[in-house]
């Protein structure tokens, strides 16, 4: 197919993510994919700044991950998970399981963050069912939060950007907390506690559960807070009968300097999801982990079960993928990699602090971000980026990079230095 055919039917048939139709903003047509480096169908090469969303952890066509793929599709590539089994299933569950706190071990896996996210507030739900408490059946969420965009996911988002406002009264409504005020880097303010004590003492008979993505808030505002929050709103949770659950999506399998956001406050919630960089951005593939105590509760209830279970359930594949993709991971010195991304990220996105377009320039583990004062315009800023050999996405005021921690310190440089022209070309600065 020749590129301007493969545009053509893209434009004519194709939805992109966000998008109109026909969309009017430019798409590239890749290639392939190797290392930290797209190329596109003209050859141009880009250094990766997104990891695809946060997913390609390894970089692309890693060799482990091609012959875990290679070797799982000559045994069978799915097969379903109603009353059957699997190795690939159970070999990821140890790893898991052996990762995360210890408290959480009892797997659910869907197949994409979203679904996740649906199922941790069901489990919520039919937790609290179990015990009785069936008004406890609402959920309270963060501001600049981002959870997914199925129906129950994208009610916990934030309001504004979360686009409740278009769905208006057909999406469930929530309890809603401001954004933990203590930033990242900054010393602990005790008030920023204040908003969540109150609503839960003044709620809490309604209240299924806190969901959170712990420290990094991902798409929804690319904010880091205080780990203490995380530490108050357990201890808070707790004394109210209120489940917690942490939205790791984006921030587990190392991307904020910790395996899993939730050691940075050595605490751990009733359920987490994950995704994203599970399968080291192979496959779509996710899991919903919670406690014995959780899975129990349930299980023991006049349903008895959990109220789930999709076609492509713990998708072998998949399973296989991120099971290597664990192995991979754990036995490369990523800690070292990530610190090192962080202080070079650190160092090269400094200049833009300077700049007068520019509100706040941050960095934790291997996430950088330029948060602008205005929202940029993607239609002549974006085919800058690639004019400059880099690939970045942007949303609203945020241009942000989370690239593979593979990515060598030349290669980083390159993509900062092409992430500041692209911007200086842009503002004139
Ligand atoms: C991306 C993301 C989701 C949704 O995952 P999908 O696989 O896109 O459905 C949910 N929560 C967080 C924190 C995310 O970053």
């Amino acid at each position: 197919m020749t590129p301007e055919h493969l545009l053509h039917i893209d434009r004519e048939h194709i939805w992109h993510p966000y998008t109109a139709m026909p969309n009017t903003l430019p798409v590239y047509p890749v290639s392939h994919a190797h290392g930290c480096t797209l190329t596109l169908a003209d050859g141009t090469q880009l250094i990766d700044g997104m990891s695809s969303w946060w997913a390609a952890i390894h970089g692309y066509n890693h060799p482990r991950l091609n012959a875990a793929a290679c070797a799982q599709l000559e045994k069978m590539s799915h097969v379903m998970f109603g009353g059957l089994t699997h190795e690939p299933a159970a070999r990821l569950a140890e790893k898991l399981v052996a990762l995360l706190p210890e408290s959480l071990n009892t797997i659910f896996f869907a197949d994409s963050g979203s679904v996740a996210v649906e199922v941790a507030m069901k489990m919520a739900l039919q937790y609290q069912q179990a015990q009785g408490l069936s008004e406890k059946r609402r959920f309270a969420a963060v501001r600049s939060g981002y959870h997914g965009d199925t129906w129950h996911a994208m009610s916990v988002c934030d309001p504004v950007t979360g686009m409740h406002g278009l769905f208006g009264s057909s999406l469930p409504v929530q309890y809603f907390l401001p954004q933990p005020a203590t930033r990242f880097h900054e010393p602990w303010q005790p008030e920023s506690m204040a908003p969540l004590r109150s609503l839960l003492a003044e709620h809490a008979d309604t209240i299924a559960a806190l969901i959170l993505e712990p420290i990094v808030q991902g798409a929804g505002g690319m904010y880091f807070y205080h780990p203490e929050y995380l530490r108050q709103a357990r201890r808070l949770c707790d004394e109210h009968g209120v489940l917690l659950i942490f939205d790791e999506i984006a921030t587990g399998f190392g991307r904020t300097g910790k395996l899993f956001a939730l050691e940075h406050a050595a605490t751990a919630p009733d359920i987490i999801t994950l995704g994203k960089g599970l399968t080291g951005g192979y496959l779509t593939l996710s899991a919903t982990v919670t406690t014995r105590q959780v899975a129990h509760t349930i299980s023991q209830s006049a349903s008895s079960c959990l109220m789930h279970g999709p076609t492509f359930m713990a998708n072998p594949l998949a399973c296989a993928i991120a099971a290597e993709s664990i192995d991979l991971l754990i036995e490369s010195d990523w800690q070292n990699r990530v610190n090192t991304i962080e202080a070079c990220l650190k160092t090269l996105l400094a200049p833009a602090a300077q700049w007068p377009v520019v509100n706040n320039v941050r960095v934790l583990g291997a996430i950088g971000v330029i948060e602008l004062n205005e929202p940029v315009n993607m239609r002549t800023l974006q085919p800058r980026f690639v004019a400059n050999g880099v690939w970045v996405r942007p949303f609203g005021k945020l241009v942000y990079i989370m690239p593979p921690f593979t990515i060598s310190q030349e290669e980083l440089a390159r993509l900062a230095e092409g992430l500041l022209k692209s911007l200086r070309q842009e503002y004139g600065i």
